[in-house]
């Protein structure tokens, strides 16, 4: 039975982004300065062209590991337009493994040199999970992985929603050694960022 790496089109992938870690936190926060200036530059790129470009093999730069809220439009927030961020999102942008599998097929086959965990204000997932009452279906099934976060940082909503960022990025730098790899080699950064639904304002958490 061949392997699933076998099937993987390691070569295909090796022509990726000529961007460094740094440079690609970068091209993430110009983006989004753009967005909260208003001056989107992604939606008047030829986007006839960047489809033909793009169907036969994507080269991102940056991965995104985002909540499933409706209210952070990831490729808007950042002004970035097809084939340039991997993103991977659920509600409270916690690692599971499917994630953590996603992220790593990023950045080891992809080249995405850069990852960013992104909270949001008035996350409802860490609210909920703050809350702890009893919800319909699977839906508790978010708060193991956000408990930690607030264990940390206490009633203060805001506070637990940057913890759990940070928290789901160190699980990413430590959990996963394909990742923990490239950070050490110094192919990626694995960073934690605060989303402000007012704003629009991406902030990067320390
Ligand atoms: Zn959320």
């Amino acid at each position: 039975m061949a392997s699933f790496a076998a099937g993987i089109p390691l070569g295909a992938a090796r022509a990726q982004t000529t961007l460094g870690p740094d440079a690609a936190l970068d091209e993430l926060a110009q983006g989004n300065a753009r967005f909260v200036a208003g001056k989107l530059t992604s939606l008047q790129t030829d986007l006839d062209e960047l489809k033909q470009h793009t169907a036969e093999k994507q080269e991102p730069f940056a991965a995104l590991l985002s909540c499933a809220d409706s209210r952070v439009p990831v490729e808007l927030v950042f002004d970035q337009s097809i084939g340039r961020l991997f993103v991977t999102r659920v509600a409270g942008n916690v690692c599971t493994p499917e994630i953590i599998a996603s992220l790593e097929y990023g950045a080891a086959v992809l080249g995405t040199v850069a990852i960013m965990v992104l909270g949001h204000a008035n996350c409802g997932a860490v609210h909920a999970t703050m809350d702890g009452k009893a919800v319909p279906g699977q839906i508790s099934a978010l708060y193991a992985p956000i408990r930690p976060a607030i264990a940390h940082a206490g009633s203060d909503l805001t506070a637990a929603i940057k913890a759990n960022a940070q928290y789901q990025a160190e699980l990413l730098r430590t959990a996963s050694p394909v990742l923990a790899g490239m950070v050490k080699q110094g192919k990626l950064k694995v960073v934690a960022g605060y989303y402000d639904l007012a704003s629009g304002k991406v902030t990067t958490l320390g």
